[in-house]
């Protein structure tokens, strides 16, 4: 078993100052495989502390010598690559091959991304020709604590740690004490690049203790925060007693709108988007929403593509999905898709308990749910888990109509080579992000979301400038 239970301080590897230690559980065993601490207040005031001291001198280094410090752990990070896919498919259940290309591959794509963003960011400008002694200084937010969840651990944690170095702020990073070890290994790359000390701190723990002591931290300027809508909304009070700045990723409830017109591999494409990552993403498209005319045969599509998606343990190569991350989440899938079942919806594959042959570990049978209506818990609650709900629809003011009813906004499809509708339908929904016909985003483009999916973006442009103030000087002479 791995031990894991130091924490990253000022430029350090220390022991907890009270021992308390949390079992790492392997999904695809339900085995032991590390052991963390979760830090205390104490923990928590050393990590800020040091990041408080670092801002210092770190919020007045120069963009080149931020743009090093980058370069260089874009260099280590893909000479460990292998390790932090391994890593993550240990720690939260993702296929290693999956882990290799997509999950340990986000980060190194954020890393190279934010590198072209910072070479061509300009901190500073005139406000225009009409006031030129009016200059405009975009300057580091400060400390900075990044809170992260286990489902794309290091997409998230590079889209926080990697714009706020950038940045010239200071950090304490807290990763989802469920999936805790990929982060230890950015903590390991920054110690190799030798970046400043106490510029990037991390120290593992709890929301209830070890969250709530950071985000409530009178030093603590910014919090970025990637998790539940719950928690969100627990971290942005208590932000508010001193002004915090504050970033939420939260979670969503995508549609995928299929009108009649769809291209061949609409249905399947959106399917897999669905169920990848054992449908673990914020992101994924978990209602399809179907044309009356094409329903019944995109409902047998669907059918099929489910019954044909494997199942196995994350060491294993191929194209399976893995376990859901914990018993807690395989718990609440199967409350879920029994309440499916309870309310009416047509099970047309998958359904409760563990697919054949696979016991032990946290393994959801990939199911899906035809005849759904909008108002069913199936169709409005983030299952988390690899259930896909199929709902007809007969207009598009009826398609727009239900993918907006829902308390969350962050990524919507639509299928249909139609490209004047696509853009119509586009620019109705109430969402971040949309995708017409599987175009996939860019490394750079704003990912974020309306309404309960959080408050604003990152990646890009729009990413580095949340660890971004805004100072204007007038009577400015240069
Ligand atoms: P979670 O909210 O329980 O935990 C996320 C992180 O927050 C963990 O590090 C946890 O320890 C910490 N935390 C929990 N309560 C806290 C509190 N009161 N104060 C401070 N920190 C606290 O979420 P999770 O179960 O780890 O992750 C799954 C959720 O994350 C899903 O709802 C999903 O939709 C959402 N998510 C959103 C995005 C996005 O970009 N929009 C991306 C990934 C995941």
């Amino acid at each position: 078993m791995l031990d894991k239970k130091k924490f990253y301080i000022n430029g350090e590897w220390v022991s907890p100052k009270k021992p308390n230690d949390l079992k790492v559980i392997d999904p695809s065993t339900e085995e032991e495989c590390a052991v963390i601490s979760l830090g205390a207040i104490e923990d928590v005031n050393d990590a800020v502390s040091a990041a408080t001291k670092a801002f210092e001198t770190w919020a007045f280094s120069k963009k080149e010598e931020r743009l090093k410090y980058l370069e260089d752990l874009y260099k280590v990070y893909k000479k460990r690559w292998s390790d932090m896919a391994k890593a993550i498919s240990l720690e939260m259940g993702s296929p290693i091959d999956f882990s290799t290309q997509l999950q340990a591959g986000t980060g190194a794509s954020h890393i190279k991304s934010y590198i072209k963003v910072l070479k061509e960011y300009t901190f500073e400008a005139k406000l225009g020709e009409h006031a030129l002694n009016n200059n405009i200084i975009r300057e580091p937010k400060g400390v900075c604590a990044l809170i992260t969840p286990w489902n794309w651990p290091m997409n998230q944690t590079c889209l926080k740690v990697i714009p706020a170095i950038a940045a010239g702020c200071t950090m304490v990073l807290k990763p989802s004490e469920i999936a805790p070890l990929s982060s230890i290994i950015l903590a390991e790359m920054i110690d190799e690049i030798k970046l400043p000390k106490g510029v990037f701190n991390l120290i593992n723990g709890d929301g209830a203790v070890t969250g709530n002591a950071l985000t409530s931290h009178p030093d603590v300027n910014m919090i970025s925060f990637t998790g539940s809508t719950r928690a969100g909304a627990l971290i942005s009070k208590n932000a508010a007693s001193d002004f915090k700045r504050v970033s939420l990723e939260l979670g969503g409830k995508g549609a995928n709108i299929i009108f009649k017109d769809a291209d061949a591999e609409a249905v399947e494409r959106g399917a897999l988007r669905c169920f990848r990552n054992t449908g673990q993403s914020c992101n994924a498209p978990t209602r399809m929403l179907v044309e009356k005319s094409i329903y019944d045969e995109t409902v047998e599509r669907v059918k099929n593509f489910a019954n044909s998606m494997k199942v196995d343990i994350a060491s294993k190569e191929g194209d399976h999905i893995g376990p859901v991350v914990s018993k807690t989440q395989f718990d609440k899938i199967q409350a879920l898709i029994q309440a499916g079942i309870d309310e009416g919806a047509k099970l047309v594959a998958g359904g409760t308990g563990k697919p054949d042959g696979l016991d032990k570990g946290y393994f959801v049978k990939p199911t899906a749910f035809a005849d759904v209506n909008n108002q069913m818990q199936i169709a409005r609650t983030e299952i988390f888990g690899p259930v896909l709900s199929i709902i007809p629809f007969e207009t598009e003011e009826e398609a727009i109509a239900i993918t907006n009813d829902t308390p969350y906004g962050l990524l919507n499809f639509i299928q249909t080579q139609d490209q004047e509708k696509a853009n119509r339908v586009a620019r109705k929904l109430r969402s971040g992000m949309v995708d017409i016909n599987g175009a996939g985003l860019a490394p750079d483009a704003p990912f974020g979301g309306y309404k309960h999916s959080g408050i604003g973006r990152e990646a890009g442009k729009l990413g580095l400038e949340e660890y971004l103030e805004v100072k204007v000087v007038s009577g400015w002479n240069d």
